[in-house]
């Protein structure tokens, strides 16, 4: 039986949970939907990540709301990819910040990943006809960005570790609490979507320099929060053992000659018994394959993903 595209038919609600992990330092958590979270300065909120829609970033804000009325004066997109940042005019923002690399994304290919990423997670686009139109920074860095969070919160360093899962991805880090926003370059115990991401850099440079912080508490993309240093390093080296998995089987395939459909094939198979259940792990491998597989071709810019490219690669790898 054909396997349903992507996780479109993954239509039950997840339980969410909202953690303090320090006085003002917030982080929402969801089975594995996408995380999001915030920062209170002294009198404003560093937000992070906005969710697929307003409505449902809305929802978020209500919840944060029980423990903080300050205004959201910054809006940081850890990257471009949809499901992050539709929903961003719900937080009324002054600025909204994202890597350099994150605007030409969202100029070159938001309309697109836009419908791609609605075809393939439908449930996350809670009333969809609420999204204004894409997304766009009002300021951009490509090395670091600190913030001040004023009186003794001290600062929100945002920092681009290198290209991972997308080319322009940041972490967000406070020294103080020695707390990590890792965005989708860690996921604790879910599947890494990777049909965007430069695997030989995030594997290797990009996850060293993630690790480097020795964060005590780390909220990845997807998944709980990792609370502890084992903890925070056992999420770093998952993920990094999931992106050198595809990378051997993956590469070995394309190294004798043979198709995208064995290296996927292959590639399931030494992934599924650590990794099949985590979630979304059905739904990104065969766009996952595809996007290491042109690396091995050569092809350095990720390919656009479009609704039609989709089910395209779908049926040629997972039916
Ligand atoms: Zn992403």
């Amino acid at each position: 039986m054909a396997k349903p595209f992507a996780s479109s038919a993954d239509l039950a609600e997840k339980r969410e949970t909202l953690e303090v992990l320090a006085d003002g330092v917030y982080a929402l958590t969801a089975e594995g939907d996408p995380n999001v979270g915030a920062v209170e300065g002294e009198d404003f909120i560093v937000a992070f990540e906005a969710r697929a829609t307003p409505v449902a970033a809305r929802e978020w804000l209500a919840k944060l709301r029980e423990h903080t009325d300050k205004p959201v004066k910054y809006l940081v997109l850890s990257h471009y990819h949809a499901v992050r940042v539709l929903g961003a005019s719900a937080f009324d923002a002054e600025e909204i910040i994202a890597h350099a690399m994150t605007e030409k994304l969202i100029d070159e290919r938001g309309e697109q990943d836009w419908a791609s990423e609605y075809g393939r997670m439908p449930r996350l686009f809670k009333a969809p006809e609420s999204i204004p139109g894409l997304t766009h920074p009002t300021r951009t860095f490509t090395d670091q960005l600190r913030i001040d969070l004023g009186g003794d919160r001290g600062e929100l360093v945002l920092q681009y570790c290198g290209r991972g899962h997308t080319a322009g991805d940041i972490i967000g880090w406070l020294p103080k609490h020695r707390i990590l926003f890792a965005g989708d370059l860690v996921e604790a115990q879910a599947a890494l979507y990777t049909g965007d991401a430069f695997h030989m850099d995030w594997s290797t440079g990009t996850l060293d320099r993630v690790k480097s912080y020795r964060a005590e508490a780390l909220i990845g993309g997807r998944g709980a929060v990792a609370i502890g240093r084992d903890a925070v390093d056992a999420a770093i080296e998952q993920s990094r053992e999931f992106l050198l998995v595809m990378r051997e089987h993956v590469g070995a395939v394309h190294r004798r000659g043979g198709t995208l459909k064995e290296a996927f094939e292959a590639t399931h198979t030494a992934l599924a018994p650590k990794f099949g259940a985590w979630p979304i792990f059905e739904h990104c491998l065969p766009f996952n394959v595809q996007r290491l597989w042109d690396e091995y071709d050569g092809i350095d810019w990720p390919r656009i993903w479009t609704a039609e490219r989709d089910r395209e690669v779908w049926a040629k790898l997972q039916d």
